[in-house]
């Protein structure tokens, strides 16, 4: 009798974490009937449009609005923002649309609207923060239980953290709401299609006439565009090799179709996602021609972004650095507008030391850990660039401190002569065993290399001549192999 509470209790807390666990479920596209309605209906009052060509690359201006909680909480990884947004200039490059940041990121502290349950409460975000003639676009932790949607009212997008990066397609299609697009499947949002009943006992529960693999009457029914494929799929799928739908349908006339995941609009997964369809493409870019003409601008000149050499970045990779106060830097990359900088304990980035968004291209960390091993990255940046490379990892040790202290005693295997030295010239002779066959290096106590020349005077002695000879204790670091001793040099 004692354990049946128990396992009530159990079973209880099972049912409760189920529960808790299919509510936190995301939907796709939170986008409304009534935004799809509403965009619809602006499209199709247009009326019959000359033809929107795609006369070569758009630059339309986005507005990242960057939500965090009322502390400052919850930054979205800058690196995969970047990711993101070059994963939809990819999506957008048929239609010719490329997006830029005409302005700063817009960063908004509030918990509320970050995690926000209800749609009134993000439209709300929306009015308060929206900027004029530019796309804006929220991030947040939770817009009202979905990946994403448009808000015709709020005449913006809001995007999940979570939903964003480089392999999927939420910000394409988001985009695409608010271009214009309703789904391929307009009308069955909320109603699951089902083979084993007549076709037409559907449409009195779907919003839209439904379309058919005869379209004759293709513009007045679902998303209006005759040349997507019928679709009746409002759930997530996932699509064939081809990219159809695994198993077929059957329309009002009782033909058999499979519906095209390639499709952005359609709810198919993120692997089958490819494209605009043509009229998609010319759909958009006659609504940006009129109904969203104040995002039109002339004579933008993008900056195109160089790469970062990262053989001659600070540390350099591998490398071991004296000292727990570090001051990284490295080339500047043509037509950067600043750099992303990340620091971390482990090689995938999930134990961080330091984010930093910099307008220089160095960087000092005080109070590293001696005797471990870092992790670091960098990214230029610009308005208009957002695919180019990372530098790749880099790493670096610091030195245990006592091996230093050690190393730096005046009993230690090197002799530096004279040692201080005189700032004019900077040139003295160093005595070790096999020095000739080691690998110098010498730094400011920031951790800067400082140039220098070194003559062989014979096997265990070197004569070398600092390139930088300002006043100041600089050291020394003769390896090899793994075998590191360290010198103080004082130059007076
Ligand atoms: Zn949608």
């Amino acid at each position: 009798m004692k354990l049946l509470p128990g396992i009530h209790l159990a079973v209880m807390l099972m049912a409760c974490l189920y529960i808790s666990n299919v509510q936190a479920q995301q939907e796709f596209c939170g986008t409304s009937h009534h935004s799809q309605n509403q965009i619809l209906k602006e499209r199709l009052a247009l009326g019959q449009m000359p033809k929107a060509e795609n006369g070569g690359i758009i630059y339309v201006p986005i507005q990242i609005h960057m939500l965090l909680t009322d502390q400052g909480n919850g930054l979205y990884n800058m690196f995969s923002l970047e990711e993101s947004m070059c994963t939809l200039n990819n999506d957008f490059a048929e239609t010719g649309f490329q997006f830029y940041m005409e302005n700063e990121i817009n960063y908004i502290r509030s918990t509320k609207w970050d995690n926000h349950e209800n749609f009134d409460d993000g439209i709300e975000m929306m009015k308060t923060n929206n900027k004029p003639g530019v796309v804006n676009c929220y991030i947040v932790t939770n817009p009202a239980g979905n990946c994403g949607y448009f808000a015709w009212d709020g005449d913006a997008v809001a995007l999940s953290k979570s939903c964003l990066g480089k392999t999927t397609h939420t910000w394409a299609h988001e985009l695409g709401h608010y271009f214009s697009l309703p789904h391929t499947f307009f009308g069955w949002e909320g109603t699951a299609y089902n083979y084993s009943k007549p076709t037409i006992e559907f449409q009195a529960r779907v919003w839209r006439p439904i379309e058919n693999v005869k379209r004759d009457d293709c513009t007045n029914q679902a998303d209006g565009f005759c040349e997507t494929y019928p679709d009746y799929i409002s759930n997530r799928w996932n699509c064939t090799e081809d990219r159809k739908s695994n198993s077929p349908m059957k329309d009002v006339n009782g033909d058999e179709f499979y519906a095209d995941g390639s499709l952005f609009m359609s709810y198919s997964n993120d692997r089958c996602m490819t494209r605009f369809s043509a009229d998609q493409s010319e759909g958009m870019r006659n609504f940006l021609n009129t109904r969203r003409n104040d995002l039109k601008r002339t004579g933008i000149i993008p900056v195109s972004l160089g790469t970062i050499d990262r053989t001659a970045m600070f540390p350099p990779d591998s490398s071991s650095v004296p000292g727990t106060s570090i001051q990284f830097n490295w080339p500047a990359a043509d037509g950067a507008e600043g750099y992303l900088f990340q620091l971390s304990r482990n090689a995938s980035f999930t134990l961080p030391v330091r984010f930093s968004v910099l307008n220089t291209n160095e960087i000092t960390v005080d109070n590293l850990l001696p005797g471990r091993t870092y992790y670091w990255r960098v990214k230029a940046v610009n308005r208009f660039e957002f695919c180019n490379p990372t530098t790749g990892t880099l790493s670096f040790s610091t030195e245990v401190l006592s091996s230093v202290d050690h190393e730096i005693s005046e009993e230690g295997p090197i002799q530096i002569l004279p040692n201080p030295v005189a700032g004019k010239g900077a040139e003295m002779v160093i005595i070790q065993k096999d020095i000739s066959t080691h690998i110098l290096m010498v730094t400011d106590q920031m951790g800067k290399v400082i140039e220098h020349d070194i003559t062989i005077l014979d096997q265990d002695k070197v004569q070398m001549r600092l390139h930088q000879s300002l006043p100041g204790i600089y050291l020394l670091r003769s390896q090899k192999e793994n075998a590191l001793t360290t010198a103080k040099i004082v130059v007076y």
